[in-house]
């Protein structure tokens, strides 16, 4: 029977309440068979900082490189506020990000039918809707040299930020979403600025490169970001895969995410570079943060990080029937009228952290059944 390590952080706030779900399921795929999670919890962010003064220890650290998926929660809060920069608690999902290499990171924007007149968006044009957004996260503007202001002769002070891309970093996250649309709709939009910006020339022709070269089964279609962000709000069902730079990614992907409604829905993952047996380095979170406002309450929606631990399933353990399994279950609960506080709609049943979690358990056992 395969084994999967799987490491836990849930973090701070309601971290830990969205958390407790994911155990929930991972207890119920291992009492069913067929596959085995061998599971690990450790401290990240305002709770590891209060354990041993640093936001991630290198104990935890070495324990995340080691699992072959690791799951976070969300870190920070008011409580740490006032800590040193350097052990602030997204220092610790900083260094997650930066020691896995993690250089994918990957956002669908899913809207289940029953919520899509929660989207700002007509019913018509998000009901349906399922993108991926695949965004360079260790490259461009946010990381190039110089990066610097100065102050100038005649007093005044300029600021630089260099946007720097090389042939290989656009080729691996090409890669990512070639592959990617393979599994779903086959189809690739690259979304980059090659009218303005010689980095985007690079991005086009890399990208068409590698088309022609290894993924001519993929249609592929170039597109300019600004029309991008357009396109997202007038017709986003277009869109089956799309990838873009850090930049350009960090806006467009949370533009649409707010096609489909609230941060309580939202998964990611971010991935590394495949090793020889093709497997890569992961962590899994949903899009929110921890939520002081509401946490401790048990009232958090935890569908964000089961749908996150859907992409594990998918992306890390090659156990797509099972993720499979996990959003429709989502979307039958969603169907049968349960919300928690942050989706409740008139009419519909209002439920905590852990019925969400319990409902979305039954609805895969009324699957399996
Ligand atoms: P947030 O995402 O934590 O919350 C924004 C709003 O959305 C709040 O009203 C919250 O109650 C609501 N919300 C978020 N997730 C929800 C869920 N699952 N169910 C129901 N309601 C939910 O963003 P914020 O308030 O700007 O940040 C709070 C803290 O989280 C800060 O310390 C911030 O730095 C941190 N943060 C962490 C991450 C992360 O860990 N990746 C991401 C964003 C923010």
């Amino acid at each position: 029977m395969p084994t999967h390590k799987l490491l836990l952080l849930p973090g701070d706030g309601i971290g830990p309440e969205v958390m407790a779900e994911v155990e929930r399921l991972v207890s119920w795929l291992n009492a069913r068979g067929g596959v085995t999670f061998n599971v690990e919890t450790d401290l990240v962010g305002g709770c590891a900082y209060d354990a041993h003064g640093q936001a991630i220890s290198d104990e935890t650290m070495k324990r995340a490189l080691d699992a072959d998926a690791v799951m976070l929660g969300a870190v920070g809060g008011p409580k740490w506020d006032g800590v040193a920069y350097d052990v602030r608690p997204e220092a610790g999902l900083l260094r997650l990000r930066k020691d896995m290499a993690l250089f994918a990171n990957l956002r669908p924007a899913i809207c289940y039918p029953a919520l899509a007149d929660a989207s700002s968006l007509k019913r018509e044009i998000v009901d349906g809707l399922d993108l991926m957004i695949v965004r360079e996260l260790t490259g461009g503007v946010y990381f190039g040299e110089p990066k610097e202001i100065v102050t100038l002769e005649n007093g005044q002070k300029r600021a630089v930020d260099t946007q720097i891309y090389t042939t290989g970093e656009i080729e691996r996250i090409a890669t990512v979403a070639f592959e990617l649309a393979r599994k779903r709709n086959n189809k690739v939009a690259s979304s980059e600025k090659r009218n303005v910006m010689r980095s985007g020339v690079l991005w086009h022709d890399t990208v068409a490169a590698l088309h022609k070269r290894e993924y001519s089964d993929v249609e592929l279609t170039h597109i300019l970001a600004d029309n991008c962000a357009m396109q997202l709000v007038r017709a986003p069902k277009q869109f089956d895969v799309i990838v873009t730079d850090n930049l350009f990614g960090d806006m467009l992907s949370d533009e649409a995410a707010m096609l489909t409604g609230s941060l309580g829905m939202l998964p990611s993952a971010s991935l590394g570079a495949a090793d020889a047996s093709g497997k890569r380095k992961a962590l899994y979170e949903p899009v929110h943060g921890s939520a002081p406002d509401i946490a401790g309450q048990g009232i958090a929606n935890p569908i964000a990080m089961l749908a996150s631990f859907a992409m594990a399933l998918r992306y890390s353990f090659d156990l797509g029937r099972e993720a499979d399994m996990v959003e429709q279950a989502i979307a039958d609960v969603l169907d049968k009228g349960l919300r928690t506080g942050d989706i409740m709609q008139e009419g519909m049943t209002q439920v905590a952290t852990t019925g969400m979690g319990e409902a979305i358990i039954a609805a895969m056992e009324a699957q399996a059944a």
